[in-house]
C-alpha cells in the first residue's frame, strides 16, 4: 500500500479563501498534520528507536520539572538522555494521591509560552475524589492527532454517521437523542477534516430506547461503553433488531473482556474496537489495526508495567501501569500511577515497533482478596456467564467485596429472585469467584454508575 495513503480519504478542510486545493487548514490544523505525518512513519520505527527518542524528549521535560515544579526540586540531576535512562527506574512513582494532595506543587512556575494557553482538565477519578490535571495547547494537537490515527488505523470513512451513547448530564440528549454535523466539537474550518452527521444519546436511556435509537439512526460508527454494547447486544439478539449500517463499534472507558467482543459480532455482524485513554493523560493505547490487543502511543507517553518495587515487568506477567506524558511542561507527571493494572506483550505481528500492552486488568481495587490475603482480578469466563444466565435473567452485575470473608452479589432484573434463585446464585459465585465465604445476593432495578458513566464489575471496600 502507497505510504500516506490515508490523506486520500480524508478531504482537509481549507483556511484560506478560494483555497481548494491543495488545502492549507487553520495554524492549528497544520500543527495536527505535520504530527500525525510524523506518527506515520514513527509507528514502524525499531522499539529501540522509539525509545531513544522518547527518552531525547524526557530528558527535557525532566529538565524542565527539576528546575521549575516544587514537586521535583530534589529528584537527581542526569547530565545526559542515557543517564536519564539509567536511573529512571529508580525514580519514585507519583500516586494519583499525590495529585490531589498536592496538586499545587506539580505546577511548574515557568511553563514555555510557546506550548500555548494553560487549561484544565477534571476529571472524577476511579476514587471519586476529583482531581485537576493542568495542560497546554499542544496537548490538544496531539489529543486531536491521535484521534485521527485511530480512524485512520481502523480505516473509518470520514463521511460514517458516528452514534454515542455516553454518560451526560440530566436531561441532557435524552431519548429521542440529539443529531447534528460534524462528529467533534469542532465544526467548519476548526475541523481538520469534513465529518459525517452525529446522533448522541443519553446513557440514562432505557435499553428499549437504545435499541430503538439504534435503529433509527442507524449510524455505521457507535461509541459507547463495554457494560452497554453487552446488554444492547444480548437485548437485540433476543429481540432479533438488527442495524442496517453498523460498520464498527468502538468502546471507551470501562474493561472490555473477550465476551464482550464475542457478543457484539454476533448480535451485529461487527468488530469492537478499544481505546485506552484518560481525559487528563491523553491517548495512552489505541487497539492495533490487525490484533486485539493495543499499542502504546509511544510519541506522546511513557508507559510502563511494573513490580512493587517500581521495576519493569517482563511481557506476560501483571503490573501497575505507570504513565509519564512526554508533553505536558505546564504540571509535569513523571511515573504516574494512572491506577490500572496492565500486561504488556511481545513485539506485534502487524509490524509496528510500538510496544504491545497485551490487556488492561483495571483498577487495583478490582482485585478480590481471598480470606487468607492472596488476591485475584475478576474475569468472568463465557461458561461463568452462560451459568448465571441459566439461574436468573440477569442484566447487569456488580460485585462488591465488603471484608476479606463477605461479598455483595448486586444484578439488575426485571422481577423480584426468588429464595431458590438467591441460594443458587449463592454457589454459583462462590464457585465462578472461587470465594468460600459470605455472600449476600441482591436484586435491583438498575444498577448505580459511578460520576463518569463508568459500571465498576468489582469493587472492593478493604482499605
Ligand atoms: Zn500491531
Amino acid at each position: 500500500m502507497q505510504k500516506n495513503s490515508w490523506l486520500n480519504n480524508f478531504h482537509l478542510t481549507s483556511n484560506i479563501e478560494h483555497l481548494e486545493f491543495p488545502a492549507i487548514g487553520t495554524p492549528e490544523n497544520l500543527a495536527v498534520i505535520s504530527t500525525l505525518t510524523q506518527l506515520d512513519n514513527s509507528q514502524w520505527w525499531s522499539p529501540e528507536k522509539i525509545n531513544e527518542n522518547q527518552f531525547k524528549q524526557l530528558f527535557s521535560l525532566f529538565k524542565h520539572a527539576i528546575k521549575t515544579v516544587p514537586h521535583y526540586k530534589d529528584y537527581p540531576v542526569p547530565t545526559s538522555v542515557s543517564g536519564l535512562m539509567e536511573i529512571w527506574q529508580s525514580l519514585p512513582i507519583l500516586e494519583r494521591a499525590d495529585i490531589g494532595g498536592q496538586g499545587e506543587a506539580l505546577v511548574s512556575s515557568k511553563t514555555p509560552r510557546s506550548h500555548g494557553g494553560i487549561g484544565t482538565q477534571y476529571t472524577s477519578g476511579s476514587t471519586g475524589q476529583p482531581i485537576a490535571v493542568k495542560n497546554t495547547a499542544l496537548s490538544r494537537v496531539f489529543w486531536r492527532a491521535f484521534t485521527a490515527r485511530d480512524h485512520i488505523w481502523h480505516e473509518r470513512d470520514p463521511g460514517w454517521k458516528l452514534g454515542h451513547i455516553r454518560i451526560a448530564k440530566k436531561g441532557q440528549a435524552k431519548y429521542p437523542g440529539t443529531t447534528g454535523m460534524g462528529w467533534g466539537s469542532l465544526k467548519g474550518k476548526a475541523e481538520l477534516f469534513k465529518t459525517g452527521p452525529i446522533a448522541g444519546l443519553n446513557i440514562n436511556s432505557t435499553l428499549e430506547q437504545q435499541a430503538e435509537w439504534l435503529l433509527r439512526t442507524d449510524p455505521e460508527f457507535l461509541i459507547t461503553y463495554p457494560s452497554l454494547i453487552q446488554r444492547l447486544a444480548e437485548y437485540c439478539i433476543k429481540k432479533k433488531i438488527r442495524p442496517k449500517k453498523l460498520r464498527q463499534v468502538e468502546t471507551i472507558s470501562e474493561v472490555l473482556t473477550p465476551k464482550v467482543r464475542e457478543l457484539c459480532h454476533e448480535a451485529f455482524g461487527v468488530k469492537i474496537v478499544d481505546l485506552y485513554s484518560t481525559r487528563e493523560l491523553g491517548y495512552l493505547g489505541l487497539q492495533c489495526p490487525e490484533n486485539d490487543h493495543y499499542h502504546v502511543q509511544s510519541e506522546g507517553v511513557l508507559l510502563e508495567v511494573v513490580d512493587e518495587e517500581g521495576k519493569a515487568c517482563p511481557p506476560g506477567l501483571p503490573g501497575k501501569i505507570l504513565v509519564t506524558p512526554l508533553h505536558n511542561f505546564a504540571m509535569p507527571l513523571i511515573r504516574y500511577a494512572v491506577g490500572d493494572y496492565g500486561v504488556m506483550g511481545e513485539a506485534c505481528s502487524c509490524g509496528r515497533g510500538l510496544p504491545v500492552l497485551k490487556s488492561i486488568l483495571g483498577r487495583e481495587r478490582n482485585r478480590l482478596r481471598h480470606p487468607d490475603g492472596s488476591h485475584r482480578w475478576i474475569a468472568l469466563s463465557a461458561k461463568d456467564y452462560k451459568a448465571l444466565l441459566t439461574i436468573a435473567p440477569v442484566k447487569e452485575y456488580q460485585i462488591i467485596q465488603r471484608s476479606l470473608t463477605k461479598l455483595d452479589l448486586n444484578l439488575a432484573v426485571d422481577n423480584k429472585l426468588t429464595k431458590d434463585q438467591k441460594e443458587k446464585l449463592t454457589k454459583w459465585a462462590q464457585s465462578a469467584l472461587h470465594f468460600p465465604a459470605e455472600i449476600n445476593v441482591y436484586g435491583h432495578k438498575t444498577l448505580e454508575r459511578s460520576a463518569n458513566g463508568k459500571l465498576e464489575l468489582f469493587k472492593s471496600l478493604i482499605e
